[in-house]
């Protein structure tokens, strides 16, 4: 039997690695300001569909419960935390929340781009201020974060969504979030398909060069503006959404994370509920974007009054775990751990059992991890093999005397000592 589709157990030692991980990731969190928060694995199907609409089905696990209830699997954790705001009135803003967790979402499984359909999100939420300070704040964050597991060797790229809601709409368009949508998917198809798909949501054929110029258009930010400036035809949302990138970018500088930071024009974001800022990480390599979207984010201003809150501003951003991991592995940056437990306590006869474990528990009230088992021939082997350091023989002779003999399973020496002074050489 296989775990379904999409979906992947996680051993022990790779889950320890994960928690490692999860705990660097929660310390910088917390550095700047963040409380942690978990929501439930499901959610009213109307929670779910009320940004993108019915469309989203596609995208997402949905059911009846026995009392016909429609619900549907969280996909992402912005919607559930925009429910809790909006839902919640008293809480005091601003509030920065980040989460650990799972999501699930109906897409087609691919080992390569690392695409599940259950996986692990970290994200950050900063939600009740609209200066785009706090955009810049969440960019620094992300960066942060990952710099303290060791990456360098990416950059965010930034656009805004406004700018290009601005870019669309000049072609004539009123209903923007197709041809946004096919934008989106810019590197995912040839060129030929691009475009067809471009003309089948309403781009007329004339405006195609412009687009491709658009997504073509990405860089070090005063190279990237400039052009956008100088080479495109911007309306007056395109340019309040180019004057909000100058804006963050701006503040990026002083705080002295400007390698970091690309433009992007042709970034999209998928999910529907930008309004604003947008930007998305990767790993970089000999200065080209490789595999795909670490972290994706940016600003939501109309999530929280769309699912019945007061207008809030909002901006937050998520980085899938799995593609993390697979950038530490390539890297070699994957946390050490210890192996568990450190100690394996023996009984030579079954007559010492009940001693063996009174030993063990001995050490574990000193913190000593401690498995024990009642067959000495095979518990050195499972020591061996586990990479248990420490192997605690407990025979009838040396109890009677109060001690204990240590082997050491790296070196195999073996040692006699009195109990009182176990925590000491183990
Ligand atoms: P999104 O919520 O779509 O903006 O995604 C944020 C991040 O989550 C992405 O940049 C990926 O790193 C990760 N992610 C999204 N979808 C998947 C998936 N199906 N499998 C693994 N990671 C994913």
């Amino acid at each position: 039997m296989q775990p379904p589709r999409g979906t992947r157990d996680i051993f022990p030692n790779e889950f320890r690695k994960m928690l490692k991980i999860f705990g660097k990731m929660r310390k910088v969190a917390e550095l700047y300001g963040y409380e942690p928060v978990e929501t439930p694995a499901f959610e009213n199907i109307k929670v779910l569909t009320a940004k993108s609409g019915e469309a989203i089905k596609e995208q997402i696990y949905y059911f009846k419960d026995k009392a016909g209830r429609e619900l549907g699997l969280r996909f992402d954790l912005t919607t559930p935390i925009a429910r809790i705001v909006a839902g919640n009135p008293q809480i005091q803003l601003p509030i920065k929340w980040y989460y650990i967790s799972r999501m699930w979402r109906y897409e087609k499984p691919k080992e390569k781009g690392l695409r599940y359909r259950e996986f692990w999100q970290f994200g950050v939420e900063y939600i009740g201020v609209k200066e785009l300070y706090s955009d810049a704040e969440t960019i620094l964050t992300a960066i942060k974060v990952l710099n303290s597991l060791g990456l360098k060797d990416f950059k965010v790229f930034l656009s805004n969504r406004k700018f290009l809601e601005g870019i669309v709409r000049s072609f004539g368009i009123k209903n923007t979030s197709d041809v946004i949508r096919v934008i989106d998917k810019k590197d995912k198809l040839e060129r030929k398909e691009f475009e067809d798909q471009l003309i089948k949501v309403g781009l007329d054929r004339k405006y195609l060069p412009t687009v491709l110029k658009l997504v073509e258009l990405n860089g070090d930010p005063d190279y990237v503006i400039k052009r956008a400036e100088d080479e495109i035809k911007l309306n007056e949302l395109a340019r309040e959404g180019l004057k909000e990138i100058k804006e963050v970018v701006g503040i990026l500088k002083k705080l002295n994370v400007e390698n970091y930071i690309k433009v992007d024009l042709g970034i999209a974001r998928g999910l529907g509920y930008y309004t604003n800022t947008i930007f998305e990480t990767f790993e970089i390599e000999n200065n080209k974007k490789v595999g795909s979207t670490l972290v994706g984010g940016g600003r939501y201003d109309n999530l929280i009054q769309i699912l019945g809150g007061k207008p809030t501003p909002a901006v937050g951003w998520a980085m899938g775990i799995e593609r993390i991991i697979q950038l530490l592995k390539k890297k070699n940056l994957i946390p050490k751990i210890e192996p568990i437990p450190r100690v394996i306590v023996l009984p030579v006869t079954s007559d010492l059992l009940v001693d063996a474990m009174g030993i063990s528990e001995i050490l574990r009230n000193k913190g000593i991890g401690v498995m024990f088992y009642d067959k000495l021939k095979k518990g050195l082997k499972i020591a061996n093999k586990r990479g248990i350091p420490f192997a605690v023989v407990v025979g009838k002779k040396e109890i009677q005397n109060g001690e204990v003999v240590v082997k050491n399973m790296k070196s195999g020496k073996e040692i006699t000592c009195d109990v009182g002074e176990l925590t000491g050489v183990v």
